[in-house]
């Protein structure tokens, strides 16, 4: 019979409320795993790219969920995954055996948007992607001083320019001093965040050498296919 406080102590999975044993259930943790990308990592315009998943279906909803549902403790089994594809990849250990004092850096949030969602997204996957990985996370050395819009938002090229710009600085004590990082997001859609990003650390002589991601749209994917000669 099943008792009161059972009821209460079994945790449910946030994505599909039915009961679990780990963060996310069985069912939904392997719908989240058939959006993992075929080819983690990617180059995007200059960008070494690497992307866990493809930013659709089950992925989709879990991040909204993680986002906008106030689901931070689905942080730990995302940014899991996103460690395990990194630990496995033979460009990304060759980088980290090349650069040891790397920082991974999260794309930071304006403290007014802070706020109001609780959790940073992107710190707080980068934190767990840390712990698996053993990199060092180090989120205060980008700071956002702007509080932009959402990207989507905005209607134009020159409109998505301008909201972004001077969206961030680099705290004294982190310039020119010759530190290399991994500039860590949760979704990479342009890329024009990580862009403005990268450029605000090259201007003190900070180095972001790639970007890790939870998830990046298909269509960008598919394209890196067509284009490379393994998918030919
Ligand atoms: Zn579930």
């Amino acid at each position: 019979m099943p008792s009161l406080l059972n009821l209460f102590l079994k945790p449910k999975c946030p994505l599909c409320d039915r009961s679990t044993a780990k963060i996310i259930c069985i069912d939904c943790d392997r719908q989240i795993s058939a959006c993992k990308s075929p080819i983690f990592r990617q180059n995007r315009e200059e960008i070494n790219l690497f992307a866990w998943g493809v930013y659709d279906s089950s992925l989709k909803q879990a991040i909204a969920t993680y986002k906008f549902k106030n689901h931070p403790e689905l942080a730990q089994p995302l940014g899991i995954k996103i460690a395990e594809a990194w630990n496995q990849d033979a460009v990304a250990q060759t980088l980290i055996k090349q650069s040891p004092n790397i920082k991974v850096v999260p794309i930071p949030m304006h403290p007014e948007k802070l706020k109001s969602r609780g959790f940073n997204q992107a710190e707080l996957l980068a934190k767990y992607f840390c712990q698996y990985t053993e990199l060092a996370i180090a989120p205060k050395i980008l700071q956002r001083v702007k509080n932009t819009k959402p990207q989507i938002e905005t209607k134009s090229k020159q409109e998505r320019e301008d909201n972004l710009n001077s969206a961030f600085t680099v705290g004294n004590q982190f310039r020119n001093k010759s530190i290399s990082v991994i500039l860590f997001d949760d979704i990479y859609t342009t890329g024009a965040t990580i862009k403005e990003a990268i450029a605000t650390l090259k201007s003190v002589n900070i180095q972001a050498i790639a970007v890790v991601v939870l998830a990046t749209p298909k269509f960008e994917i598919q394209s890196q296919i067509q284009r490379s000669p393994f998918y030919a």
